[in-house]
């Protein structure tokens, strides 16, 4: 048995208003005046002076707003690397991510790729990343994906959607300010939420549990009850409690997997666009035969919040188009392997996932 190595973040500063401590924290990390400091920030934060005045920029530190409509490709990684080496003179200072996970794992990938050769697909796998990323943080404005502690950065390539899992790719400091994540849309807050939920699920109930997944998986998932299901906290502590479910939830899955729910809605996203947080919830309203009360408990969440899941996305779908989505979802072996063990290609079977598919 060979046990994994696992990197860690390895400074987290967590409170309400810690986002101003910001400049103090990155000041020192500075190479020199020439070195800038570019800050990826969500579009969505455009004109909001509450967020944005608070952003520290001197000397030729720059501020890049990223829609984050669609997912991470990895030519819009290459992109802004390319942007970011064509306009300063030295290789930067670091890398700041201000958003949520799509803007965290860019601001993860364009660390990587500046003192990287190639293109970001290059990279896509596991161990494949040469050199030491530059110096990276995130802070993260809606919380769930656990994006801000894990080792991998998720993209979609010209032929996959693959993270890029490396040692070098968790973050070298993450500000966890719950404040942040103030105005989120209820939907968005939700989907993103039970990404985290999903996480602890998949992990709880899959074959790779060992204690330190179960650990960090029993109190992610009790800080998901907290929030979504009980109903007598406060928006300030529901926010910092999801924001803690956010990174025990990553935690957990660092050490184990995430299961049926995520390969299946990786099929969606590969081949519809479908988000991250909203495609895990279309795919997991329908796994109750694997996950019987994750299921249950989910079904009563979505009442209790209000939330309707859009149906019959499948329904325009011809077999070309099951195809691809039933090959990216069986593509992805250690997520089955996880789920139902090592026999897992006995039961799961393409007739079996496209039946699935076509009730959503
Ligand atoms: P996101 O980053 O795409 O953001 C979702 C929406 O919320 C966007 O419209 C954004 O503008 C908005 N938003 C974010 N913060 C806000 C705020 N404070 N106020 C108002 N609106 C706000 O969503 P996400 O669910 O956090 O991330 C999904 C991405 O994360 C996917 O690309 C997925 O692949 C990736 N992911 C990565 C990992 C990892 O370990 N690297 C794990 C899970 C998911
Ligand atoms: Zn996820």
């Amino acid at each position: 048995m060979n046990y994994k190595n696992f990197p860690m973040v390895p400074r987290v500063v967590f409170g309400r208003g810690s986002f101003n401590q910001l400049n103090e924290i990155i000041t020192p990390k500075r190479l020199n005046t020439k070195a800038p400091f570019i800050f990826l920030v969500d579009d969505v934060f455009k004109g909001k002076a509450w967020l944005t005045s608070r952003i520290p920029l001197s000397y030729d530190d720059k501020l890049l707003y990223i829609s984050s409509e669609e997912e991470p490709k990895t030519s819009q990684v290459d992109a802004i690397v390319e942007g970011i080496i064509l306009s300063i003179k030295e290789r930067p200072s670091g890398i700041i991510g201000v958003g949520g996970g799509t803007i965290m794992d860019l601001a993860k990938a364009v660390s990587i790729m500046l003192t990287n050769e190639g293109t970001a697909s290059d990279y896509q796998g596991w161990d494949l990343v040469k050199n030491p990323a530059i110096y990276h943080v995130a802070v993260p404005t809606i919380s769930g994906t656990g994006a801000e502690v894990s080792r991998t950065t998720v993209l979609t390539g010209p032929e996959k959607k693959l993270g890029i899992n490396s040692d070098y790719t968790p973050f070298n400091q993450v500000i966890l300010d719950p404040e942040l994540t103030k105005d989120i849309p209820k939907n968005q807050w939700f989907y993103t939420g039970m990404d985290c939920y999903i996480h602890c699920i998949e992990s709880l109930n899959g074959t790779y549990l060992n204690t330190f997944s179960q650990s960090y998986g029993e109190k992610a998932l009790d800080l998901c009850k907290e929030v979504f299901v009980n109903g007598k906290l406060t928006a300030e502590e529901s926010q910092d409690k999801l924001m803690m479910a956010s990174w025990h939830g990553g935690m957990s899955i660092a050490y184990s997997q995430v299961g049926v729910a995520h390969a299946m809605s990786y099929g969606l996203s590969y081949l519809l666009g479908t988000k991250h947080g909203i495609g895990n919830c279309i795919v997991f309203n329908y796994l109750e035969e694997f996950y019987p009360e994750g299921v249950k408990l989910f079904k009563d969440m979505m009442k209790r919040h209000n939330i309707d899941l859009p149906k019959g996305i499948c329904a325009h779908l011809d077999d070309e188009h099951y195809d691809t989505m039933i090959k990216v979802a069986l593509s992805l072996e250690p997520l089955w392997e996880n789920a139902i063990g090592k026999d897992w290609k006995k039961t799961i079977t393409y007739d079996r996932l496209k039946a699935l598919y076509q009730k959503m």
